[in-house]
């Protein structure tokens, strides 16, 4: 099959966080998690060599460290890589002990996503963000010590109460720690999430936050690469810049999506229902409109589209599919040419949403 990433959803976590959207169950028994592993073997199929795997959530780092074994290894004696791979593990700082750092490095991942998403107290309690951070230092030094030195921390601005100077605190402190990436993503109170209906979205100082993300962490090497990670040169996740830019993978889990470079299909969001074998909800597009949702995601990074690689990718030319709609985004300041190609100005990052849709 064409695929040439991998995704594994492990839906569980502690305590469900009152912002959070994703799919994850919280509190369960044991026993979910042996039905989970048992049945997450079914969805692995034969696969060329993959440049990347991303194991999220969810909490992986929750699975208990042979769980957590059984999973990696599942994954190693399942799928091939490719030299100079990309393998990420999201964990939440309280759960990543060395027990699970071993774990880790034995079965060759060698980058780690942390869920921080605030150090103040304060705003963490806003967030309903239960977990601790413990001694983030000493995890993200053990990580190091053990070769694993692609770490990303997780950050959320825009939280109602936050001022500029508590983000730019935040940033600070993320950067301190020597980390060469970071997501910074903007509050988003959605519907059905605990604090839907507590609390609005304050949005006046979204701007100054948002040019405050980058100037802190410019001083720190790190630079914008996409509406909401930085990274220093050369420590992108790969592993996302592929999906934005239209790349195939195969998706495991319970809320899992894949994409076999035509159809987009994704498991049922109730663990319950992808253990009975519920079927996936298949997004079947024309080819021509699905070369266009490629062309619109990938404005979301900040190199845009080079159109030789357009064209590679999806075998269309984008002034064939949406040249009027382009040159409409270029009038209207929110992208501009460069190389042989497109990308977003500063406001077609801040208005990604009309640019989105302005090509789907
Ligand atoms: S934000 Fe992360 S840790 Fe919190 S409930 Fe959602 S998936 Fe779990």
């Amino acid at each position: 099959m064409p695929y040439e990433s991998l995704y594994l959803h492990v839906p569980f976590c502690a305590a469900k966080c009152d912002y959070c959207a994703f799919y994850s169950e919280a509190g369960l028994a044991p026993a979910w998690r042996r039905r989970y592993l048992d049945r997450l073997r079914e969805e692995f199929v034969e696969t060329e060599p993959l440049a990347s795997i991303f194991v999220g959530g969810g909490t992986p780092s929750l699975l208990e460290p042979a769980e957590l074994d059984e999973l990696l290894g599942l994954v190693q004696g399942n799928f091939r890589l490719q030299p100079g791979y990309e393998w990420t593990v999201e964990c939440n700082p309280d759960s990543l002990t060395p027990a699970r750092i071993e774990v880790l490095v034995r079965h060759g991942v060698n980058r780690v996503s942390l869920g921080v998403q605030s150090f103040l107290p304060t705003l963490r309690q806003t967030l309903g963000r239960r977990g601790e951070l413990g001694d983030l230092g000493r995890t993200l030094a053990c990580l190091r010590a053990n070769g694993i030195l692609r770490q990303n921390l997780d950050l959320i601005f825009a939280v109602p109460g936050q001022s500029v100077a508590a983000w730019r605190e935040d940033l600070a402190r993320a950067c301190d720690l020597g980390i060469e990436h970071l997501s910074a993503y903007a509050l988003t109170i959605e519907e059905g999430t605990r604090l839907a209906g507590r609390l609005a979205t304050e949005e006046e100082d979204f701007e100054a936050m948002w040019e405050a993300t980058d100037e802190v962490l410019a001083t720190y090497g790190l630079r914008r690469y996409e509406i909401s990670n930085f990274a220093r040169p050369g420590a992108e996740c790969r592993h996302n810049l592929a999906i934005w830019y239209g790349g195939t993978y195969l998706g495991c889990g319970p809320a899992a999506t894949s994409f076999d470079g035509t159809t987009r299909w994704t498991q049922p969001a109730s663990l319950a229902d992808w253990l009975a074998g519920v079927p996936p909800e298949r997004d079947e597009l024309p080819p021509r409109e699905r070369a266009c949702e490629i062309l619109a995601f990938g404005f979301r990074t900040i190199a845009g589209w080079q159109w030789p690689a357009f064209e590679a990718r999806t075998g269309f030319v984008a002034q064939d599919l949406r040249g009027p709609e382009l040159a409409e985004l270029v009038e209207q300041g929110l992208l501009e040419p460069r190389g042989d190609g497109l990308a977003p100005t500063r406001l077609g990052l801040l208005l990604n949403d009309s640019v989105l849709s302005a090509l789907l």
